[in-house]
This record gives structure tokens, sequence and C-alpha cells, in this order.
């Protein structure tokens, strides 16, 4: 019997070997596995007759697909047969297997490519379930699976899983399925689980995946509240006279703040006069202008003689932010922190600016402010301050800021301990790009305009064009993932391919050729550093990259996004995305291009097409909830670019859900609570080392 807490090491068919791996994906317990949800399913529970199965065209299939649910895969095919010839011969290196299966009535040949275990798998005479996709007439690699009563790998909807470790698929799945029969003591969540994995019905995996999003739910509710009755109890390090009266003319900005930035920066400014710490959330689209809302009061605080931090995702992003500011803000003593840099930290109150590494320092510096600039990722994280910061002594005021779209009555019933500014208008000289879904025949002139755009100099401004291509997170549990920077470089190697036939076509004088670069994660840090900074120099003009640069990188410059397979991503992450343009008001544009094989499905077009004509945030995460079918539950977690591992910020119907518990059980403990604190924590430990 295993129990949620045990060590994988239990597990039947896991080794020293395999648990160390694990280890690296941060799944040591039995939870964390069973955690590992599936990326989507594959339904081969409709058993069809040979018979049946020949008569399916590819193009029957097809429908059959985009009809149901575009994220079950139904093009494959399953059947229940004996096997009545099998051998194998080798073509070069190719080793080919080849068994002809027959149901009694019909028979077909299945076809299988370097599978050398095949042979003593497959026993002649023998009856199994084989799933496999119809082509030229053969099931191609087909799952085969002996017929019993608990089969997992065919004859129903079978979980599809990203790569863990080098488990293969069939492995992984046995090992759930060990696990799931033998949980101990875990009252109603063996059902859930169960049915996480190899669920009897779509309807079971919703069920069940509400169910973690509503425990998620509880858990960020409770910490809230416990974070609440803390801080009331504490005193602020530094707090501004109380008749401080802020001047926003004062500042010589570039620019003026819109009257919901003035606001905001009142509110802070209020909080920062109080002898209790500030603990406000600063929510704002992307490009809603809200690192100069944090930054104002920050470098009074520095004129007092007082430090603050600026904390943010990464160091591409904290350059950033030290470059702008100390532009803006140019009397006072700015400071960037990153790992590697061993700087001593200055005798004059300093901002400084950095990623996670600052946490470490926080107990040196004695800021008066911390700023967490967290983007979509927040919430959780106030908690995990306190542990660099000295409990005994008093606290700094805190400010959180993010883009996440969340309205703010569900932030009032979620986030209670926090006070809300909300930046609900977009600075004046900011347009949304203008959005086009592409259809696939139409790709190529879409690059040749793009090509075009780009060879234009913007005379008016004097600078080259740029644009950003964007291919989707193959693997969203994992940044780094193999997948992903395989998918960066095909897709760089395919524009490349493109770009070339269009110089061609438009007579393009070699010189004259536009510079392009792919980014992504397994890209030398200093080398990823560098590519960025030539973005900025303008000696790269086309930058193709997973959606790392979603996490806030503003790149002032870029006029025109492409985002690859859009149909992966919700609206709500395709909107952070195209915010990433047009950062200087310029005229600028998003395309998207869809995958080959939804570019038949209605339901996606109309998705993106409503998201087309919507440049409201908060709109597209409404409609990111209504269309949230079961295919967004079984589908691509949505590239990860949300701090929630189960639950939406958009679902109302689980928050209020939350609420009722807690209000009858306010002793109610999640049971992902030590799991989501783990996560959320070494999350951290590896922004800290970006
Ligand atoms: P975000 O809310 O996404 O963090 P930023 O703070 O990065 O947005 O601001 C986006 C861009 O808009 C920056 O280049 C910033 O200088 C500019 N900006 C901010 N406020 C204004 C304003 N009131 N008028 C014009 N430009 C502004
Ligand atoms: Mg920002």
């Amino acid at each position: 019997m295993y129990q949620l807490q045990d060590s994988v090491l239990l597990v039947k068919g896991i080794g020293k070997n395999l648990q160390e791996s694990l280890g690296e994906f941060r799944i040591e317990q039995v939870l964390d596995l069973l955690l590992f949800l599936p990326l989507r399913y594959e339904d081969r529970s409709s058993i069809k007759t040979i018979k049946e199965i020949k008569n399916l065209s590819i193009d029957e299939a097809q429908i059959v697909k985009s009809e149901e649910n575009q994220k079950v895969k139904t093009n494959f095919a399953t059947t229940k047969a004996k096997v009545s010839k099998f051998n194998e011969y080798r073509k070069g290196r190719l080793l080919i297997s080849r068994a002809t299966i027959t149901d009694e009535i019909d028979q077909i040949n299945c076809v299988w490519f370097n599978n050398r275990f095949l042979k003593n798998k497959i026993i002649v005479g023998q009856e199994y379930f084989f799933s496999g996709n119809l082509k030229d007439g053969s099931l191609m690699q087909t799952t085969v699976e002996k017929v019993s009563d608990e089969n997992i790998h065919t004859g129903r909807l079978v979980p599809i899983y990203s790569q863990l470790a080098d488990l293969k698929q069939g492995n992984l799945r046995r090992i759930l399925a060990e696990i799931i029969s033998k949980l101990h003591q875990t009252g109603d969540l063996e059902q859930v689980f169960r049915d996480l994995h190899f669920p009897e019905s779509i309807d079971r995996i919703v069920t069940a995946r509400e169910r973690l999003a509503l425990e998620e739910i509880l858990y960020l509710m409770q910490k809230s509240a416990e974070n609440k009755k803390e801080h009331q109890k504490k005193a602020a390090i530094f707090n501004l006279p109380k008749n401080f009266k802020n001047k926003v003319v004062d500042f010589n900005l570039p620019f003026e703040l819109t009257p919901a930035q003035k606001k905001a920066v009142t509110e802070i400014f209020t909080d920062l006069s109080q002898s209790s710490p500030m603990n406000r959330l600063l929510v704002g689209d992307v490009g809603s202008g809200k690192t100069i809302v944090a930054a104002i009061p920050a470098s009074i605080l520095v004129k007092n003689s007082q430090n603050v931090c600026l904390i943010v995702p990464t160091k591409i992003l904290a350059k950033q932010h030290f470059d702008n500011l100390q532009n803006i803000f140019k009397d006072i003593n700015f400071e960037l922190i990153n790992s590697d840099n061993k700087n001593k930290l200055d005798k004059r109150a300093t901002f400084y600016i950095g990623t996670h590494s600052l946490l470490n320092k926080l107990k040196d510096i004695k800021p008066s402010l911390v700023i967490y600039d967290e983007q979509q990722r927040f919430g959780v994280k106030h908690r995990q301050l306190e542990k660099y910061l000295d409990k005994t002594k008093n606290q700094p005021h805190l400010l959180s800021m993010t883009a996440t779209p969340i309205p703010r009555s569900l932030m009032l019933s979620i986030f209670s301990h926090l006070d809300l500014s909300y930046l609900d208008q977009m600075p004046n000289a900011r347009k949304m790009a203008t959005t086009w879904l592409v259809p696939k025949q139409k790709e190529e002139k879409a690059l040749e305009w793009l090509v075009k755009e780009l060879l234009s100099k913007d005379t008016k401004n004097d600078r080259k064009r740029q644009a950003l291509i964007i291919c989707p997170f193959i693997n969203p549990s994992s940044y780094g993932a193999t997948e992903n920077v395989a998918a960066v470089k095909e897709s760089l190697d395919r524009i490349k391919k493109e770009l070339k036939k269009i110089y061609q076509k438009l007579e393009v004088d070699k010189k004259n050729e536009l510079k392009i670069e792919a980014l992504h994660s397994k890209i030398e840090k200093n080398k990823q550093a560098k590519i960025i900074e030539d973005v900025y120099a303008q000696k790269i003009q086309v930058l193709v990259s997973t959606p790392m640069v979603e996490v806030g990188v503003d790149l002032p410059n870029a006029d025109i996004i492409i985002i690859q397979s859009a149909e992966r991503f919700g609206l709500s992450s395709l909107h952070q995305l195209r915010g990433r343009v047009g950062r200087k008001g310029q005229e600028s544009y998003c395309l998207l291009f869809s995958s080959n094989e939804l570019n038949s499905g209605e339901i996606v077009k109309n998705r993106l097409q409503q998201f087309c004509q919507e440049k409201d945030g908060l709109k597209l995460a409404q409609i990111d909830l209504e269309n949230r079918g079961a295919g967004d539950i079984l589908g691509y977690k949505q590239s990860g670019l949300n701090d929630l591992h189960f639950a939406s910020w958009t679902n109302v119907e689980i928050i209020n859900q939350a609420q009722q518990k807690l209000t009858e059980n306010p002793d109610y403990k999640s049971f992902l609570q030590k799991y989501l604190e783990k996560i959320n924590l070494t999350s951290n430990i590896e922004t800290a080392t970006n």
C-alpha cells in the first residue's frame, strides 16, 4: 500500500536510478508523481472491428476529431485481434516488423519501425488490443497490449505524458496504475487520481481537474488569511511623514502619467505614510505602465535615505529596468544585482534592482520597500519573503505587480490580505497591435510582407523595424525541455529557408538581408544576454523564441509579432505576447499562424478570430473562461504562463465553491498544501539562478 507522502523509491518499478532522475523533475513523493498530469489523452476506447477500420478513411477520422474535441486524438483506431503472422527484417539500419492480425472476419497488417522488443512480446496465436494510426491500409507503430480486465494502454482513454526522466509512456502508465491501485487511506482522492490518469470518460477528467483547482484555491485563501493576521501585527521600517504631499509634476517624467497611474501612485504614497507596512498589489495589463508607478514612490524613499529593492523574474528584465529607471531618475543611486556579480553593497541609499538572487541580500540591504515584479507569478510568494527578513525587526513595505487579469471581486475574495490598485487605462500613446489570423495558404505571403516591412526603415524615428516570431512550448511543463528547443531550431531553419526564397523573389541585396537569431533556454546565459543586447542595439531584426519573451521583456522597438501554432495558447497568453510589440506607440501588428493539424477546426478559428477583434485583457480572460470546455483542460496546459498550477483565475464558480467550503470549515487543510509550497519554493530557486 502507498501513502501520498511515501518516497517514490517505495513504488514497485522505481529503483535508485529512476528515483534520482525523477528528483531532477522535483518528483520525490508518490503525490508528486500522481500530480504529474497527462498532457492530453488519446481516445483508444472505441474498439473497432478490422472491417470497420478498413472502411475508415483518414478524412472521416479527421472529422470526428474536430467535432468532438480537438484535444482528444481520434484518428487512432483500436481493435481486438489475434496475431496470425509475425516477422521482422532489416532495410539498411532500419528494423521493420510486420504482423498480420485477424478477428475471424477480416485481417489487417501492422507495421513497426525499430522496435527491438516486439519479437519477445508478440506471440502468434495470442489475442491483443492494437491501437495505431491507419495509413495506407496498415496500422502503423501500433501499441500492443494483452487483453485483460485492467487495460491501461489501449481500449480506453489513454493518458499521454510529456517526457519524464527517461521513462517510456508505457512504463510511466504502469507505475501510475500500480500506485493508484494500491493507494492507502486517501478517501475520495483515489478516485480523483484514477480519473486524472485513467479516466472512464472525459467528464470524469473535468471533474477531477476541478477538484485539484478547488484545493489550490482553498490553499491560496488560507495562506492569504494567515498572512493578513501576521501582517497586522507588524510595524514598517520607515514611513513617510503623515503630511507627505506627493507632487507628481515634480518628477520630470518623459511622459504624463495616466489618471489611473496617478491614482495608484497616490494610493501607494498613502500606504507609505502609515505605520504598518504596506501590502499592495498593482494589477495592470501588459504595457499599462506599472514600472513607473512603483518607481516614483521608490525614488522618494531613496531620497529619504532609504534602500529599496525591485525584484524581477529574469536578468534580462532586471537590466532593462535598471537602464530605463536610471535614465528617468537621474539624481538617485541605482545598483544592478545579479547572482554572478559579487558587488559590495553601496553605502549610499540605493535603488537595488535584480532577480530573486536579491532575496539573499535583503538582510544586508534592509530595504524599507520591496517591489516584486512578478508578472503572472504572484500570490504565495509573499510568505517566502519572510524567510529573508529578520522577523523580529520592523518590516519593509511590500508592493507586488502583476499583469494577470483578475477581476477585483475575485482578488478581494482570494487575496484578502492585499490592498489593490488597478491600472485600467493604457498610456495614450499605446495602441494594441492590429491582429490578423493568417490562413495557411497565406503564410508565405505574410512572411513576404514581413520582409518588406522590416526592410523599410522607419524614417520618422530613424530606426530599423523588428519582429518577434514565437514558437509554442511543445512541453509546457518545462521551459527548458529539449522538445521546445528543437521546435525553436526547426522553426528558425524553416523561416530562414522561406526568407531565402523571398529575398530571391524581391531581389534583395545580400548585405540587406535580415539578421535573424533564435533565443531559447538551452543557449548559454551569457549568449542569451548578448542576443537580447543585439536586439536592443537593432543588430538583430528577427528574433525567433519560445514564449520566454512573455515574461515581461520590453522590446520597445519591435513592430511585428508572429505567433505560430496560436491555437495552443490561451487568449490571455496571446494577449501578453501581443503586448510585447508596439511599445513605443508605433503602429504594430500581430499575426497568428495556426498549425496544420487544426487548420480545419471551426471552433479554434472562431476563438482566434475573436481575439483579433478584442483588445481588452480582462474580456479575453473571460472568453478563455467561456471556451474552457473539456478541450482546454485536456489540452496543452496553457503554456505554463500562469502561476496557478491547477486552477484558473477566471473560474468564478470554483472560487465561490472554495469560499463556501471555508465558511463551513475554516480549518480545512488542502492536501495540496505541501506540494504547492514545495513547487513554489523551487520555482523561486530556479528564477534565482536565472
Ligand atoms: P507594464 O505594465 O507591462 O510593466 P511598463 O511599465 O513596462 O508596462 O511600461 C510600458 C511602456 O510604456 C514603457 O516603455 C514605459 O516607459 C511606457 N509608459 C509608461 N507610462 C506611460 C505613460 N503614462 N505615457 C506614455 N508611456 C508610458
Ligand atoms: Mg512590467
